[in-house]
C-alpha cells in the first residue's frame, strides 16, 4: 500500500475533511465534511480524493484499485457502523450513492449513481425491511437504469435516438395506460428491471453485475471517467477549468425520499438566485428521488408558503387548487420546514454567501445532501453582496470581490420582461454581439431608420452587414441585426460602443433589399414587422416583447460608490459624441481617454467635405474642403467639452487610412462623382491610388498629418477654438491633443510644431489662452522601445493596445478570425490577445515604455485607450504597471471601476 492517503471519512462518527480542502476533496466532498462538522444531519460516507483521479489517469484502473482498496474497505466499514446495516447484506442491505464532485462546481456535468448495492435478492430484503415493495423496486429500477447508462455505457448511439431506457419506460406506461412514473406499481417496476437487464445484455453483451462490490468498483471508476466525458470537457473549456484538476468521488449512504408520502426530496436557495432578494426559496417533490426535481417529470412544489403563492400567481393556479394539489413544504411538513430553515440559516451564516442546497426527507427525518455557493444573475450578485455588507455578514472588500465585473453587463442594459419572454417565439440565433434586449419594427435602410425614429417609432435595423455610413441609423435604432459579420464586425464594435443591443452574423437571416423583406427558415418578415433581439444570447424573436430599463441606482449605485473608495486607477471613456460622453459620465467616467475625430467625419454632409478633401489635387483644394469641416469639428468638440465640464478630454488627430472614407462600389462612386461634379473615371483613379496592400501598416496615423499638415492645422484650430468658446461660457476645459502612430520623436516634433503654431495663432486672435497638453499614443513597438526619447516632447502617453498588440503579434485583429480560434483550441495562446492583453509579450512593451517615459519625465501622464481598457484581467495588469487611467467604451465604465477596485484590493 502506498503512503498517500486517498480516502477521507465524513459522518457523525468522525470527519476528516473540511471546507478548506476543496482542491483535494472537490467542492461537494469538502462541504459534506464541513456540514458534518457543523452538526448538520448528513448521511455518512467518504470522499476519494482528486489525487486518486489524477493517479487513475496516468496509472489506469488496476493500479488505482490496488491503491485505494484498503482505504475504501475501511470507509465502508465505518459507514456500516454508523448506519447499522451491512453493504452486500441481502436481508437488510446498505445502499450507496456514488457521486462526482470537482473543485469548481459543474452542475449536472458529470455522473452520479444512486441505490448502489441492489440485486435480485437484496431488493426483496429491502422491500421486506421497509415494508414497501414498490419503493424497493422503484429504487432498483433507478439503479439499473443509472448504472446501465453511466457505467455500462448503454446510451443513445445517435442524436436522433431517444434514451433507450426511457423508451422502455414509455412502452410499459402506455401498456398500463398511465402517464406518470409514480402510477407504475411494484409489478410494473419489476417488469422494467427485467426489461432493462435484457436490453443491457442485448446491446452491451454483458450481464448486469450482481455482486455489490463489483458494482461499487465499477461506479467509482465510471465517475473518474466522467471527468472526461464530452459534456464535462465542453463545460471546462467554457469556464476555464484545467483538465489537471480531476474530480473526487463521494461514496455515501443512501437516504430515501421515495419511501412514501412522508418522504420527499428537493433543492433550495438561501436567497433568490434571480433577483438576490433575501428570501429562502426552493422546490421539492413528495415520494421522489434525486434528480426527479430538476428532470421536470412532475411539477415540483415550493418550499415556502410565500414562494408557493408567488408561483401560483405566475402559473395561473388558483389558491384553492394550489393548497390542495401543490401545497408548500411549510404547510405540508411544518416541523421539517422549521428544521430546514435552521439548517439553511446555519449554512449561510457559516459560509457567508448565498447557498444552493440539496435535501431529502426520509420518513419525517431531514438530511442535507449538498451545499455550495449558489450561482446567480448579475443583478442578484450585486444585491446579495450589498445586502450582506449591510447585514454585517461580510466586509467592504469581500462585497467588492463577490461581484464578477463582466456580470454587471446584465444590469447595464434593458432586459426582457420575464413573463413576456416566456410567451415569445424564437426564430433564429446569431452571435451575442452587444448585450441588452431590444424590440422594434424591422427597417432595412439606415436613413429610413432615422425617419421612422423621428416619427417616434421603435425600429430594429436589419442589414446584411453595417458600414460607417449606417452610423446615424444605428444610433437611433433600438437594436441591430446583421446576417454577416463576427463579434468584431463593424456592427458589433460600434453597437458595443453605443451600448446598443446587437445580434451579428445571424446566418439564418436572408435580406432582400428590393422586396424589403427578410426570410428566416422559409418565413418572410416584411418592413414594419415587429421583432425582438437578445444581444446577450444572440436570440432573435418574432413579435414585440416588453422590455425593462436598466436599474442603476439602489444597490448598483452603492456598489459603484464603494469601488471609488478602493480603486487607484482613474476610469476614462472612449467617446466620439456628446451623447456617448453623457452616458459615460452617468456611469462615472472621469474624463475622455480617446475621442476618435474621424468618427465625426461620417455624419450627414460631412462625408462629402471629407471626400472633397481627399479628392483635391493640391493643397489649395484641400484647404477649401477643410474649411467646410472646421465649423463642424469645432461644434463637436464644444459638445464634448460641455459634457465633460472640468474633466480631461483626449482628442486623437486623424488616424485611419483615407481609403476608408471613399466608396468602393460603382453605385457609391457614381453618387460621389455626381455630388462633386467630376467624372466617374477621376473618382475611380483616386480610389485606386488610395489602395494599399497592408492598410493597417500604410499611410495612416501621423503619417497623414505629415503628408498633409493642413489637416492637422484644421483639427488643432477646431480644438482650440472650441476650447475658448467653452471657456467663455464658463466651462472648464482641459484638452489633451494626441498624435497617433508615432515611431520616432521627430514625427511627434514635426506635428507638435504645427499644433503649437496654430495654438499661438488662435490664442493671439482671441486674446485668450487655455491650458492644454500634447501627447502621443504608444502603439508601435518602436515607440515603446524609444519611449524615453519620445517623452522629451510628450506630456502624456496613451497606450493604443489594439495596434500595439497587432504589430507586436504580427497579425491583425481583422484577419485573425481565420486561424486564432484554432490557436486557442490547441492552447498555443491562452486567450485572445485582442480581448485580454498579452501580459507576457505586449505587456513587456507597456512596462518598458512606462519606465522609460518616467525616467525622462517623472510626472508623465500614463493611460490606456485600447479595447483592453475595459477588460478586467487587463485592468489588473494596468494597475500593476502603475498607469494613471484606463479608458473604455461608456458601457464598460462601471465594469472597469469594479475591476480597478478589485485590482487594488488584490495588490
Ligand atoms: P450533481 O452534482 O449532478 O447535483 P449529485 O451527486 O449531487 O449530482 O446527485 C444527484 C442527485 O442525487 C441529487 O439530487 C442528490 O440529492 C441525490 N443524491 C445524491 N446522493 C444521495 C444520497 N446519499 N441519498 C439520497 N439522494 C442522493
Ligand atoms: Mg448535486
Ligand atoms: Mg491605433
Amino acid at each position: 500500500m502506498s503512503s498517500t492517503k486517498y480516502v477521507y471519512l465524513f459522518g457523525s462518527h468522525g470527519t476528516e475533511g473540511a471546507a478548506g480542502m476543496k482542491n483535494l476533496l472537490g467542492g461537494k466532498g469538502a462541504n459534506l465534511a464541513e456540514m458534518c462538522r457543523l452538526g448538520i444531519p448528513v448521511p455518512p460516507g467518504f470522499t476519494i480524493s482528486t489525487e486518486a483521479c489524477t493517479a487513475y489517469t496516468t496509472l489506469g484502473r488496476e493500479r488505482l484499485l490496488e491503491m485505494i482498496r484498503d482505504e475504501v474497505l475501511a470507509g465502508i466499514r465505518s459507514v456500516e457502523a454508523e448506519m447499522g446495516k451491512r453493504f452486500g447484506d441481502a436481508a437488510d442491505p446498505l445502499l450507496l450513492s456514488v457521486r462526482s464532485g470537482a473543485r469548481a462546481s459543474m452542475p449536472g456535468m458529470m455522473d452520479t449513481i444512486l441505490n448502489l448495492g441492489l440485486n435480485d435478492e437484496a431488493v426483496d430484503g429491502l422491500a421486506r425491511k421497509a415494508g414497501n415493495e414498490r419503493f424497493a423496486w422503484d429504487s432498483y429500477r433507478r439503479f439499473v437504469q443509472m448504472y446501465g447508462d453511466v457505467v455500462m455505457g448503454l446510451k443513445p448511439v445517435s442524436k436522433e435516438e431517444h434514451d433507450p431506457f426511457e423508451v422502455v419506460i414509455d412502452m410499459v406506461k402506455e401498456a398500463r395506460g398511465v402517464q406518470l412514473d409514480t402510477e407504475l406499481d411494484a409489478a410494473d417496476l419489476k417488469e422494467l428491471v427485467a426489461r432493462f437487464k435484457a436490453l443491457i445484455r442485448a446491446r452491451i453483451g454483458r450481464d448486469f453485475p450482481v455482486d455489490p462490490w463489483e458494482q461499487l468498483w465499477g461506479a467509482i471508476v465510471a465517475v473518474f471517467d466522467s471527468w472526461n466525458n464530452d459534456r464535462a470537457r465542453v463545460y471546462r473549456e467554457l469556464n476555464d477549468i484545467p483538465e489537471s484538476w480531476g474530480t473526487a468521488v463521494n461514496v455515501q449512504a443512501m437516504v430515501f425520499g421515495n419511501l412514501g408520502d412522508h418522504s420527499a426530496t428537493g433543492v433550495a436557495f438561501t436567497r433568490d438566485a434571480g433577483t438576490g432578494e433575501d428570501l429562502f426559496n426552493g422546490e421539492f417533490l413528495v415520494n421522489a428521488q434525486g434528480e426527479d426535481v430538476v428532470a421536470g417529470i412532475r411539477t415540483p412544489q415550493q418550499v415556502s408558503l410565500v414562494g408557493s403563492r408567488r408561483w401560483a400567481e405566475l402559473a395561473l393556479v388558483s389558491e384553492a387548487e394550489r393548497a390542495e394539489h401543490y401545497p408548500s413544504l411549510e404547510e405540508l411538513m411544518p416541523e421539517l420546514y422549521r428544521q430546514l430553515i435552521e439548517a439553511e440559516t446555519t449554512l449561510e451564516n457559516h459560509f457567508r454567501d448565498m447557498q444552493d442546497l440539496e435535501f431529502t426527507i426520509q420518513e419525517g427525518r431531514l438530511w442535507m445532501l449538498q451545499t455550495r455557493n449558489g450561482k446567480r444573475t448579475g443583478a442578484a450578485m450585486v444585491r446579495i453582496a450589498m445586502e450582506m455588507l449591510e447585514q454585517g455578514m461580510i466586509d467592504e472588500k469581500t462585497a467588492l470581490e463577490r461581484v464578477t465585473p463582466d456580470r454587471l453587463n446584465d444590469l447595464l442594459h434593458p432586459v426582457f420582461d420575464p413573463r413576456a419572454l416566456a410567451q415569445a417565439k424564437p426564430i433564429a440565433r446569431g452571435l451575442p454581439a452587444s448585450p441588452g434586449a431590444a424590440t422594434g419594427q424591422i427597417v432595412f435602410f439606415a436613413d429610413e431608420a432615422e425617419t421612422w425614429a423621428q416619427r417616434g417609432r421603435d425600429v430594429i435595423l436589419v442589414r446584411q452587414e453595417t458600414s460607417p455610413e449606417d452610423l446615424r441609423g444605428m444610433s437611433v435604432a433600438k437594436g441591430i441585426l446583421t446576417a454577416r459579420g463576427g463579434m468584431t464586425s463593424h456592427a458589433a464594435v460600434v453597437a458595443r460602443g453605443m451600448g446598443k443591443c446587437c445580434v451579428s452574423g445571424c446566418g439564418a437571416v436572408h435580406v432582400d433589399l428590393k422586396a424589403r423583406t427578410m426570410t428566416v427558415d422559409g418565413t418572410v418578415y416584411a418592413e414594419g414587422d415587429w421583432i425582438s433581439l437578445n444581444g446577450s444570447t444572440g436570440e432573435v424573436y418574432y413579435g414585440r416583447i416588453a422590455t425593462r430599463d436598466a436599474e442603476l441606482s439602489g444597490d448598483f449605485g452603492k456598489l459603484m460608490a464603494l469601488t471609488d473608495k478602493y480603486r487607484r486607477l482613474e476610469i476614462r471613456t472612449n467617446a466620439d459624441t456628446p451623447e456617448e460622453a453623457a452616458v459615460a459620465r452617468k456611469f462615472g467616467a472621469t474624463g475622455i481617454g480617446l475621442c476618435r475625430t474621424e468618427h465625426m467625419f461620417f455624419e450627414g454632409d460631412r462625408i462629402l467635405a471629407v471626400r472633397e478633401m481627399i479628392l483635391a489635387d493640391g493643397e489649395a483644394g484641400r484647404r477649401k474642403a477643410l474649411a467646410k469641416l472646421l465649423p463642424m469639428q469645432r461644434s463637436d468638440f464644444e459638445g464634448l467639452f460641455r459634457e465633460m465640464d472640468g474633466l480631461p478630454v483626449t482628442i486623437r488627430l486623424l488616424d485611419p487610412p483615407l481609403h476608408e472614407f471613399v466608396p468602393h462600389d460603382d453605385a457609391g462612386q457614381m453618387t460621389m462623382a455626381r455630388d462633386m461634379g467630376v467624372s466617374l473615371g477621376r473618382i475611380k483613379l483616386r480610389v485606386e491610388q488610395l489602395h494599399e496592400f497592408n492598410p493597417m501598416l500604410g499611410h495612416r496615423g501621423c503619417r497623414l498629418g505629415i503628408s498633409f499638415p493642413e489637416i492637422t492645422e484644421m483639427q488643432a484650430r477646431a480644438i482650440f477654438e472650441a476650447a475658448l468658446n467653452a471657456k467663455s461660457r464658463g466651462t472648464a476645459v482641459v484638452p489633451e491633443i494626441m498624435v497617433p502612430l508615432v515611431g520616432t520623436i521627430r514625427e511627434l516634433d514635426q506635428q507638435a510644431a504645427v499644433i503649437r503654431r496654430v495654438a499661438e495663432q488662435v490664442f493671439a486672435e482671441r486674446g485668450e489662452a487655455v491650458h492644454w497638453m500634447l501627447g502621443t499614443m504608444i502603439e508601435t513597438p518602436r515607440a515603446a522601445l524609444v519611449a524615453d526619447s519620445i517623452a522629451r516632447s510628450a506630456e502624456f502617453f496613451s497606450f493604443g493596445t489594439n495596434d500595439l498588440t497587432q504589430m507586436t503579434m504580427g497579425f491583425s485583429r481583422d484577419d485573425a478570425g481565420s486561424f486564432l480560434p484554432r490557436y486557442l483550441k490547441l492552447g498555443l495562446y491562452e486567450h485572445d490577445p485582442f480581448r485580454s492583453i498579452d501580459q507576457k509579450g505586449v505587456g513587456q512593451l507597456v512596462e518598458m515604455a512606462v519606465a522609460k517615459g518616467r525616467a525622462t519625465r517623472p510626472d508623465i501622464e500614463l493611460g490606456v485607450c485600447g479595447e483592453h481598457g475595459g477588460d478586467p484581467a487587463s485592468i489588473g495588469f494596468f494597475h500593476r504597471a502603475g498607469l494613471r487611467y484606463v479608458s473604455c467604451s461608456p458601457f464598460r465604465v462601471p465594469i472597469a471601476r469594479l475591476a480597478a477596485a478589485q485590482a487594488a484590493i488584490a495588490s
